[in-house]
């Protein structure tokens, strides 16, 4: 064990509430689950964090990388973080000596020594399936280059409601909305599979200014309408929390409500690895529910656009799209009109009453031999996205799929993973 260690200090690592926009993607990374959160903020658990840098760069907002240099007895604890507001400074010298942390000790000290042998001894002794581990943090090759954070957190744009409808059929209790919004001639570049964040107006509770929610964008790269700096986006009024129990969502049910016309302000955009392949004849697999699909329409608008002008080179597109029933899936009139030679739809609904209960996964198998085949091709692209109880079950189907086809799934994943070719963003 080195002084650092032996003197009792930690670099600890901590996540800026201030501009942490609450996207999931640190938890969902972390492959020791030493990340956490609750309704206020994303914490790091001191005790489990091993320093392994795996959640710094998927963070669209940079807000994650903050270390600290802390006596091992002073430690930041969970429930200290949550209730920030602000990060702390860091402790001066003087505060470090009166903790028995001599000058050159604190010097020593690196990321690396707040290894917690324990946490990740529990993990090896029995291993899990963890999803999350073949999500890619890279973008694909041919991927465009991706604007991110043009406008942070604390300094947002404001954009135009021009367009709102209910895109799922009207007098069903779960309705979702196409929402477009119009940036005039403020620059907001954004790409297929990017989100930009909303920010609620008002504060809360205790006087706090809301933190943004983030929607992905659901609009191809040149605009809703082609040619206007315009982007849309899918999203659900929340009604019902993930227990089912009533619930008023801050955010969606404020854009839900609102009325062309009227200005919100946005920050972002977000994310620069669930994006598309622009290389000629790359398929795309995509795997939805819900809301999920404002990705997926976005890739699949900008490879209709490429058709129509001639430019599409014949990659796949294959959709894997579920909801509870036919009235709550969002766009299912238009998905209906798109030509089967163009892309290739299977629909699971759960909740139909006097059917079967089928979900994305269920198709999915079904389709064995088309994805076996799509899963030896280096061509092809996955994007999962949508509810995040579904992200085990897709990610386990794929992985049943290669290992019946004789692939080897340790391989395949790694190779996914790797290349930029598997994406999971589930919330
Ligand atoms: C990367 C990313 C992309 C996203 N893209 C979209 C998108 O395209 N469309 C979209 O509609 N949403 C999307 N979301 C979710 C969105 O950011 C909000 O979390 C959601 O709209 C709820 O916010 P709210 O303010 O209405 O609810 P809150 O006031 O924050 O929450 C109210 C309660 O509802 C629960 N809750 C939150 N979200 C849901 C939900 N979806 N279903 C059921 N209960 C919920 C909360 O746990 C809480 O108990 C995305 C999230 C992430 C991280
Ligand atoms: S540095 Fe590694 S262990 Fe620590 S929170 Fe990030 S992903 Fe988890
Ligand atoms: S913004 Fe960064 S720190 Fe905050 S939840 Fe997302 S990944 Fe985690």
């Amino acid at each position: 064990m080195d002084m650092a260690v032996e003197a009792g200090v930690i670099k600890q690592h901590l996540i800026d509430p201030e501009i942490c926009i609450r996207c999931n993607t640190c938890e969902a990374t972390c492959p020791v689950n030493a990340i956490t959160h609750d309704d206020n903020n994303y914490v790091v658990r001191a005790d489990v964090c091993n320093g392994c840098m795996a959640c710094i760069s998927p963070c669209p907002t940079g807000s994650i990388d903050n270390w600290r240099t802390m006596p091992v007895v002073r430690a930041y604890s969970i429930e200290e973080q949550l209730g920030w507001e602000s990060l702390p400074a860091e402790l001066s010298p003087e505060e470090l000596e009166a903790a028995g942390v001599t000058a050159d000790a604190a010097d020593a000290v690196e990321v690396a020594e707040a290894a917690p042998a324990q946490a990740a001894s529990t993990e090896a002794a029995e291993p899990v399936f963890h999803s999350a581990q073949y999500g890619a943090t890279v973008p694909p090759w041919s991927a465009a280059h991706a604007y991110t954070n043009l406008f942070p957190p604390k300094t947002p744009t404001t954009a135009t409601v021009v367009g709102n409808f209910n895109c799922t059929e009207a007098g069903f209790d779960s309705e979702t909305h196409h929402i477009v919004l119009d940036f005039g001639a403020i620059p907001f570049p954004v790409l297929e599979g990017q989100s930009i964040g909303i920010v609620p107006p008002g504060v809360d509770a205790i006087g706090k200014r809301h933190h943004a929610r983030q929607y992905s964008v659901a609009s191809p790269r040149n605009g809703e309408r082609p040619g206007y700096n315009n982007v849309s986006l899918t999203v659900k009024r929340v009604t019902e929390d993930h227990q089912g129990n009533p619930v008023r969502g801050l955010a969606s049910n404020y854009v839900c409500d609102l009325k062309v016309g009227d200005t919100v302000q946005v920050v972002g955009p977000f994310g620069a690895s669930f994006l598309m392949p622009n290389h000629p004849k790359s398929h795309i697999v995509m795997i939805c529910t819900g809301t999920g699909s404002a990705p997926m329409r976005a890739m699949t608008e900008w490879r209709r656009r490429l058709r129509k002008s001639g430019k599409f080179e014949g990659g796949k597109l294959m959709l894997f799209f579920g909801a509870r029933t036919q009235q709550e899936l969002p766009y299912f009139g238009p998905l209906q009109s798109l030509p089967k030679d163009f892309i290739d739809i299977n629909l699971a609904f759960s909740r139909t009453p006097g059917s079967p209960k089928r979900y994305v996964q269920d198709l999915m198998r079904e389709r064995a031999a088309d994805l076996a085949a799509l899963l030896k091709d280096g061509a092809s692209h996955f994007y999962v996205c949508g509810l995040k109880s579904m992200e085990e079950g897709v990610v386990l189907a794929l992985r049943d799929v290669a290992k019946d086809a004789g692939l080897d799934w340790d391989t395949v994943g790694a190779a996914l993973k790797r290349e930029g070719r598997l994406h999971l963003e589930t919330y």
